[in-house]
This record gives structure tokens, sequence and C-alpha cells, in this order.
């Protein structure tokens, strides 16, 4: 998955105002959007289903390094990789494994509370039986975005 981080960042690196910013304690602004790209992709990986709007996210996050000019192409290019993260990642969980090469399996616990063993569903890694589960989360994310915005 890093190589859809460092693409954004190869892409992005002549733009970033040089230095570093306050409050950060001396990380450069490099260093701050490299590791912002890496964390974004690294959190896509791990915790796809609960991440809403990765690409904003991430916009967000990096938007302070860059001069107002440069801002439009930014988010075209992290709007670019992180879109094609996730269809890299669409792709590998429709094999029935996760990026470590582990078999997939439901996000659900069973009535006895154990983890569901059957095979999820890509689009919200819960399968069949438990689909209405991912209609809660969404739900619930969706009203989490909504007071966060
Ligand atoms: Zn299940």
């Amino acid at each position: 998955m890093y190589r859809f981080s460092r693409a954004i960042y190869r892409e992005l690196v002549d733009d970033i105002i040089d230095g570093s910013s306050p409050g950060t304690g001396g990380v450069s602004n490099r260093e701050a959007v490299l590791r912002a790209c890496e964390h974004t992709v690294e959190r896509l990986g791990r915790d796809r289903y609960s991440f809403y709007r990765p690409a904003r996210r991430l916009i967000l996050d990096i938007r302070p390094y860059f001069p107002l000019a440069a801002q439009a192409r930014m988010r075209c290019v992290v709007e670019h990789y992180i879109a094609s993260a996730d269809e890299f990642l669409t792709a590998q969980l429709s094999e029935g494994f996760d990026l470590a090469g582990h078999p997939l399996a439901c996000r659900a616990l069973t009535r006895r509370s154990v983890p569901c063993q059957r095979v999820p569903l890509v689009h919200n890694g819960y399968c069949p039986s438990h689909q209405h589960l991912a209609d809660e989360a969404d739900q619930r994310l969706l009203a989490s975005a909504s007071r966060a915005a």
C-alpha cells in the first residue's frame, strides 16, 4: 500500500512550503506531508470500513503545507491516488484475502460471541447473514460524520 502514499508524496513534494510549521516540534513540512500520506494509506488498508472519505481527510490534513496556488492540484493528486489505492484494495479483498494474505472473515460476532467465520462481502466486510449490522454501522458513521461537519 505504501506505493500509493509514496506516489502522492513524489507528485507533491516540489509544491510543499519549505521549512517547518509552528507547533510541530521542528518536523519539516515535507516530513509532515509524507507521514500524513502514509497514515492515510495505512488506515485505509487496516480500517477501510470505518474510514469515512479518506481523500477528503488527507486533503484537510496536508492543506496547510501548500501555497494556495498549489492546492487545487494537490486535491486532484490526492483524490486520484486514494481512488487507486481503494480500487487495489477492493480487487485484493475480492480474492478473499486481506493485505497480509490472511483469508477474510466476516466482521461480526455470532450469538455465542465468537467471530463469525463466513466469507464477507467486499463492500462492507459482513457476510450475507450479518448485512443488517452493516446497515447499522453505516447509520452510525453518517451520524458521527454529520456531527463532525
Ligand atoms: Zn457473519
